[in-house]
Order: structure tokens, then C-alpha cells, then sequence
């Protein structure tokens, strides 16, 4: 089956009709459909399924580690984010050991394709929860007690999935499996002019949520002098923002939620959040550091509270040289570049060899619906990650 095959068989599943595109977040009925829809195709395939602590889903060529080649992504989405962010790692994925199966190919070290739960943190708010609850680097604690914007807990989601929310938390075991981990994904600029690419390094990143609090009020009676409006400082954050992030710095708002939020009201709290982006730890720092000084300064213009609470964080991924270079070579010599996306594979770098395979992007258009790659560089990608794993597992 090819990888754009595949995505047709999901192409309906949480497609979104107010935003366009998808909408599928971690533990939602789409995401449960996808996850279903996967260990169908797994099972299909003879690859033996397992769920492990975390909800990460892997199907298994082979014994269960250690030295496993391990592939796969992610099946959820932004809100309203495009077909092929996460799912297509995971179809070609699929299609890849279609390819190997197809040509006879017996893997001496075990393979699986795995799919991490909520990576684009779309419903709870963490970027790459599945990978971060697995190596630790959020507690598993703060994690379920993450509530969603209807103010359902993770450990609710889950429960409500029928899964069990106490055995979140580092799972050593699952890691100790891995001998290395390679990502496909689309590339999300526009820095591939050839069908496939190899990744060097993420740029530091995180996310930040301001809490302005004011005084909510008629939006006539209330004269202008009289006023602590907390949309005023968070209007100010968002050109902080853009003011903040200079020499390839990247700083955005993408949401912001007033309470209550009515066109005739003066509201009493405004939530923003910020996401922030540099090619270091303390530019990434120093832009953030700035843009708070500049929210602060706004909130006590206005007379108005300013709470700051970062919510993620992840410092610059510099992923496997020696793999990168390896790889870059059994494809033919593909160039290595940098990205400004976070990824799974950045999480899993710190513990185990990861590496990242990128699709070309034709308009550089990621999270919406715009999204797009080529079914032949699709199938290139397919083509790639199959060498890989047949060079990395023989
Ligand atoms: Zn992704």
C-alpha cells in the first residue's frame, strides 16, 4: 500500500468543518478511531500490538527489542492542522515494511512503528506527551492533572478512554528497547528543494501562558479613565512578541481566551499564550525574558495582574551526528537542515540515537490545512525510510 493510499483510508476521520483541515487531539473519539484504525492496519500486517504505560501504541516486526530500529510519529493534530504533520511517519511507516516484506527482506535487529499520544499538545497544552511522559521529562502528576479547554483532566481522557491513568510516568523498559529512533515527517518550511531530507538540529522551544486579571465591566456605562481591561496588556504581548523575536528568533501568539468573552463586555481575565523559538537555549531565554518584561510594564499601565506560568520547554536537539551523516549517505547524499518544529524525535534524542527523515514541503505551509507534499515525494519518503530500516536492521 502507498503512504498516500493509506492516508486516503483516514482521510475523513476528524476532518474539521468550522476551522478546515483536522482536528484530532490525544484521547479525543478521532485520535481513538485513528489509534484503532493503525492497530487494524498493524494487525493486518502480522506485526504484534502493544500499548504501553503511556498510551504510545507500538507494533512490532519481530521480537520486542533490545537494539530495535524503531519508526513511527503521531496521529493527532493542531486545531485545524493538515493531513500529513504525524500521520504520514506513520503510513509510511506502514508502507516501508510493506516494501521490505514485498522484497523478502529478514530483519536481524527487531523493527516497530510507533505512534506517540498528543503530540502537538492540541488538547492538554504539552507539546510531545507521550514521549515526554515515556523519558521523564514531565512528571507524571502534572501531567494528569493537565485539563483540556472544557476542563476535562488528562487522567479523566484517559480513564474515559478505557485505559488506566496510573501507570503514567517514565518507562525505562520501553526505552531500554530502543537501539535507535528515526522520525519521517514533512517538512514544515520550505528548506527542501529535493524530495527528501535528513534533520540536524530543533530549535530551543516552548511555551508560555499569561494570565492577565482586571475588572470585568459594561463595555458602555465603564468610562475609558475608569477602566482595568486586561485585553489592553495582552495586546501588548502580542506585539511584544513580534518586536522580541529578531535575528531568526520566532515568537507567537496563536491563542488567546477572554473571560467571559462577550462583544459587550469589559472582560475580567484574558489568557494568552506565547510560543517562543531560537536557535539556543538563552536566546530563546532572552526573547522570552523580554517579551515578559513588556507584558509586565503593559499589565501595571492598566492597572491590571499579570500571572506567567511556562507550560513547556525544550532545549536546543543537535539530533545523532554519526546517524545523520550515516543515513544522509545510504540515501544518496540527501542534505541535512535544521527545523523549527519540535518533534517526538526531539524528546527521545536525549536518551536514545534519533535521527529524522523530512519530506519536501511545497509551500512551506504547515499546521493548516494548506499542508501539502507531493504523492511522489510521499513515495520517495516511503522509499527512504524503507533503505533505512533495511540498512539499520540487517
Ligand atoms: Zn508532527
Amino acid at each position: 500500500m502507498t503512504a498516500t493510499g493509506l492516508l486516503a483510508a483516514i482521510a475523513d476521520v476528524g476532518a474539521d468543518r468550522t476551522r478546515g483541515g483536522y482536528s484530532r487531539h490525544g484521547f479525543d473519539r478521532v485520535e481513538l478511531e485513528l489509534r484503532e484504525w493503525f492497530v487494524a492496519e498493524a494487525v493486518k500486517r502480522g506485526l504484534s500490538v502493544e500499548t504501553d504505560r503511556n498510551g504510545n501504541i507500538w507494533a512490532w516486526w519481530g521480537n520486542p527489542g533490545p537494539d530495535a530500529v524503531i519508526t513511527g510519529s503521531h496521529l493527532d493534530s493542531v486545531p485545524g492542522g493538515g493531513a500529513f504533520d504525524g500521520p504520514l511517519g506513520v503510513v509510511s511507516a506502514l508502507a516501508a515494511v510493506d516494501v521490505l516484506r514485498a522484497k523478502g527482506f529478514v530483519p536481524r535487529r527487531p523493527i516497530a512503528v510507533v505512534v506517540f499520544v498528543e503530540e502537538e499538545g492540541g488538547r492538554f497544552g504539552v507539546p510531545c506527551l507521550g514521549s515526554r511522559l515515556m523519558t521523564g521529562a514531565i512528571d507524571a502528576d502534572k501531567a494528569r492533572a493537565l485539563v483540556d479547554s472544557d476542563g476535562v483532566s488528562l487522567a479523566d481522557a484517559i480513564t474515559a478512554a478505557g485505559a488506566d491513568p496510573s501507570t503514567l510516568g517514565p518507562d525505562e523498559e520501553a526505552l531500554a528497547r530502543i537501539g535507535c529512533f528515526v522520525e519521517l515527517h514533512v517538512e514544515q518550511g520550505r528548506g527542501l528543494t529535493v524530495a527528501v531530507g535528513v534533520a540536524s538540529s530543533i530549535l530551543a522551544h516552548g511555551r508560555w501562558r499569561f494570565t492577565f486579571t482586571g475588572e470585568g465591566n459594561h463595555a458602555g456605562a465603564t468610562l475609558m479613565g475608569d477602566r482595568r481591561d486586561p485585553m489592553v496588556p495582552a495586546a501588548s504581548l502580542v506585539l511584544a512578541a513580534r518586536k522580541a523575536a529578531v535575528g531568526g528568533a520566532r515568537a507567537t501568539v496563536g491563542r488567546i481566551v477572554p473571560i467571559p468573552g462577550g462583544t459587550n463586555v469589559i472582560p475580567s481575565q484574558v489568557d494568552v499564550w506565547l510560543d517562543a523559538r531560537a536557535a539556543d537555549d538563552a536566546t530563546t531565554k532572552s526573547v522570552v525574558a523580554e517579551i515578559q518584561a513588556m507584558a509586565r510594564l503593559a499589565a501595571s499601565e492598566e492597572g491590571c495582574g499579570v500571572r506567567i506560568t511556562q507550560e513547556s520547554y525544550g532545549d536546543t536537539v543537535v539530533f545523532d551526528e554519526v546517524l545523520r551523516d550515516d543515513l544522509s549517505t545510504v540515501l544518496g547524499g540527501v542534505p541535512a537542515l535544521p527545523t523549527g518544529a519540535g518533534h517526538d524525535a526531539g524528546i527521545l534524542a536525549s536518551r536514545v540515537p534519533t535521527a529524522m527523515l523530512f519530506v519536501r514541503n511545497p509551500t512551506g505551509v504547515s499546521h493548516a490545512p494548506e499542508e501539502y507534499a507531493e504523492p511522489d515525494d510521499c513515495e520517495a519518503g516511503v522509499a527512504a525510510l524503507a533503505t533505512t530500516l533495511e540498512h539499520l536492521a540487517a
